[in-house]
């Protein structure tokens, strides 16, 4: 029996098509602007996000890095979701390189609450750092890839433009919330200055994101990419892939995920000991709570990697299971019929 990884879509690897364009990209050096792919999927993504330009960069965390980087100045405060990728997972970056204090404020829906953005913004005082950037997540990670409703983008939009400071968007999985709100990409987009996209999750590249904004903000960004070590060369083999990312059948691939996703979200909640907020079930993920006289989530994780079935432990009794393309409909199956002959 083959494993099945439910651990993330980053696992996917790439397609044949994308093999086979890698190996026929024309290639220069990139640090000159000289690399023929990357300048084609710079200009892609730059288009499909609505945005005027854009940067490949090696990976999400340091595209929102980058993005962090241009849009402040050391001992600037920065606003995010109490539990966003950019403050829990990207092992303090924004406070050790960037220099920057962060704000945290909840947001259930996965942005953080307009009204408590509102209040977290500084007043001018010389006691106080300057609030240079607000930071929103979409899908959000944490929170099981939940999409945060538009109309809070909105109004966050609203409050941002009124204290004149820039919204960056972590956008990792953003292809994601697009086919959930059932909108283009670029209405989630147009509530963000900046927006980094992810195209070696579910998209399935191999390597690489993209930062997109204003020309202005991504020649600027080019430094920091630089100073950051994010000058890469020959990246034609890695830009073709990731151009076929982008490409609309790939993207409307993405459908499958979240009907996988559903499907084992249902049949987990039909499982006694299980307890899952279908409703929070938006993309490719599912968090499913264990409450199990013999078993928890770790001794359950555990057992099931022997069945070669891999998924991971959001917190102490709840598991994170991520499907992608590498996963089936049978394997779907297949998890829960396991769990359930276990439990
Ligand atoms: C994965 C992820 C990132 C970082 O991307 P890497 O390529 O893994 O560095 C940033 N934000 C979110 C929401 C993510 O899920």
């Amino acid at each position: 029996m083959q494993t099945i990884d439910l651990r993330r879509d980053t696992i996917t690897i790439p397609t044949a098509e994308m093999k086979d364009e890698a190996f026929k990209a024309p290639l220069g050096d990139s640090v000159y602007g000289e690399d023929p792919k990357q300048r084609d999927l710079e200009k892609v993504a730059a288009e499909k996000l609505g945005k005027e330009a854009a940067i490949f960069v090696p990976s999400g965390t340091q595209g929102n890095l980058v993005a962090l980087l241009t849009h402040t100045e050391r001992g600037n405060e920065i606003i995010v979701e109490e539990n966003a990728h950019i403050r829990t997972s990207e092992t303090g970056g924004a406070s050790c390189v960037g220099g920057l204090m962060i704000k945290t404020v909840y947001g259930e829906d996965g942005a953080p609450a307009p009204e408590g953005v509102e209040d977290a913004i500084r007043k001018n005082d010389i006691h106080y750092p300057r609030t240079a950037l607000i930071c929103l997540e979409s899908t959000h990670y944490r929170y099981g890839g939940i999409v945060p409703p538009l109309d809070q983008f909105k109004k966050i939009q609203n409050i941002a433009v009124q204290h004149k400071i820039p919204v960056h968007l972590d956008g990792a999985r953003i292809f994601n919330s697009s086919i959930y709100l059932g909108v283009d990409v670029k209405k989630i987009a147009r509530y963000a200055d900046s927006v980094m996209v992810s195209l070696s999750k579910g998209l399935g590249a191999p390597v690489g994101s993209v930062l997109c904004g204003t020309s202005e903000f991504i020649e600027k960004a080019k430094r920091h990419r630089k100073m950051l070590g994010g000058g890469m060369r020959q990246t034609g083999w890695l830009c073709a892939c990731g151009i076929i990312a982008l490409s609309d059948n790939n993207i409307n691939n993405l459908k499958a995920d979240h009907e996988n996703a559903k499907l084992l979200a249902q049949g987990l909640s039909d499982i006694p000991g299980f307890t899952l907020n279908l409703e929070r079930v938006h993309t490719n993920f599912v968090l499913a709570q264990l409450h199990h006289s013999k078993y928890n989530a770790f001794s359950l994780l555990e057992i099931l990697k022997i069945k070669r079935i891999l998924a991971t432990q959001a917190d102490e009794a709840t598991l994170r299971f991520v499907t992608s393309r590498e996963i089936e409909h049978n394997d779907i199956v297949a998890v829960i019929d396991t769990i359930r002959a276990i439990l």
